[in-house]
């Protein structure tokens, strides 16, 4: 069956068609600037890039120029709309109700509805992507795949803010944590590399991309995660902040006479090593500015790299020691000097990094020493394909 993956924002869309059957991408691609003035770019597997500036006035517009490129005479990979069996949905928040992905049926879009609150940036755009999607193939079965669901197995003690009870009770503020489908397949893949079973393996897992999170999973359930309500707990991140002292906002609100959703905009938008270095939020950026003797840049770098650390720390308290650390996303799969900086932290836990293995990029691999206490490896994520095989098994 032919599995089209769908992630919408309030202005982009990205998709891939997937092979189920040989897991293979057929095609992929990305609308921009979606009611602004629109592009496409569009790639069959093992073709160039196509780049195209049609009208893209709403996200229904793009979605049919999506199923056109999909379909086009040249460069098209099916004939006809019946050739997609199946359409799976990024959604971003699930709440409390969603614990694994679902058939989007007018139910469960009531539902996705209802946690509109808890990210009013994230859910209305996707479910905007949910609406085209049924209007133009409204016979296609569809599945939504929530990045909060695969952390609702947390226990209480983890998702519990320090803050009076009524919080929760009216109005669901806990911690939810993001990037469960990555953190689901990467904890899942690594079990695989090692050739351990998923079910008796402790893993933390480092999804460390343009926004990051870490993840502990215990026998192949979350138990802790460093996002919280919003993505914006935790690590530092290309623009984000992650954990500071709360009444930062409001000493920065006064200072500089910012409104509180203009101050979490700075804490959201302006942070992380971008705000750090001054420099750019890419990391190969960052990394040649300290290289160039840029002493911000290299200082962000540091924090970056000792957050990530501590909170390793932390989730081996929360695992009872773990038997895999796994670095996942652009900068966990791509950056040797991340990837090493990181784990000299975790030297006198008896981790030893394989400098040799640690040299490569975009692969999978193991790059501790045959002696080292814990397996450190380099897992790339693959969110699109666990959302198809979610799609697949629901349909
Ligand atoms: P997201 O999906 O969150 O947008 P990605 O997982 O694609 O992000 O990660 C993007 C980030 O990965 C970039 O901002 C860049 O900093 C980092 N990155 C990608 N390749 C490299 C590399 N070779 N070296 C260092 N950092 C890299």
């Amino acid at each position: 069956m032919n599995i089209l993956v769908i992630n919408c924002g309030s202005s982009s869309l990205k998709f891939q068609l997937i092979n189920s059957d040989s897991e293979e991408v057929l095609a992929k691609g990305l609308c921009e600037r979606i009611g602004i003035d629109g592009a496409l770019t569009y790639q069959k597997s093992g073709c160039d890039k196509e780049e195209s500036k049609p009208a893209m006035p709403d996200h229904k517009k793009a979605i049919q120029l999506v199923l056109d490129a999909l379909m086009n005479d040249k460069t098209g990979v099916i004939k006809d709309l019946k050739e997609v069996g199946a359409v799976g949905h990024r959604v971003v928040h699930g709440g409390e109700r969603f614990t694994k992905s679902a058939v989007l049926t007018d139910d469960v879009i009531k539902g996705i509805e209802e946690c509109n609150d808890l990210a009013p940036l994230h859910n209305p755009a996707n479910l905007i992507g949910i609406n085209a999607c049924k209007e133009l193939m409204p016979s296609t079965p569809m599945v939504a795949v929530f990045d909060t669901a695969f952390h609702q197995t947390m226990p209480s003690k983890a998702y519990t803010y320090a803050i009076p009870h009524e919080y929760y009770d009216k109005y669901k503020v806990r911690r939810y944590g993001f990037h469960g489908t990555s953190h689901a397949y990467v904890s899942k893949r690594t079990a695989e590399i090692l050739g351990k079973k998923y079910d008796e393996l402790k893993t933390i897992v480092c999804h460390l991309g343009n926004g990051a999170s870490i993840c502990a999973v215990n026998c192949g359930k979350s138990v802790d995660t460093t996002m919280g309500l919003t993505p914006l707990e935790g690590l530092a991140m290309g623009t984000r902040s992650g954990d500071l002292d709360p009444a930062i906002v409001e000493f920065i609100a006064n200072k500089d006479k910012l409104t509180t959703a203009e101050a979490l905009n700075v804490l959201n938008k302006k942070s992380g090593v971008l705000g750090m270095s001054g420099v750019s939020s890419d990391f190969r950026d960052i990394e040649e500015a300290a290289n160039g003797g840029n002493k911000l840049a290299a200082n962000a770098l540091d924090v970056y790299y000792y957050r990530v650390a501590k909170y390793i720390g932390a989730y081996m308290v929360a695992l009872g020691g773990a038997d895999a650390i796994a670095f996942t996303a652009g900068l966990g799969e791509n950056s040797i000097t991340a990837r090493a900086n990181i784990c000299k932290y975790l030297e006198f836990l008896g981790i030893k990094i394989d400098d040799a293995a640690n040299n490569c990029r975009g692969k999978e691999a193991v790059i501790s020493t045959a002696d080292s206490k814990v397996k450190v490896l380099a897992v790339p994520t693959n969110e699109e394909l666990a959302i198809a095989r979610e799609t697949l098994a629901l349909v």
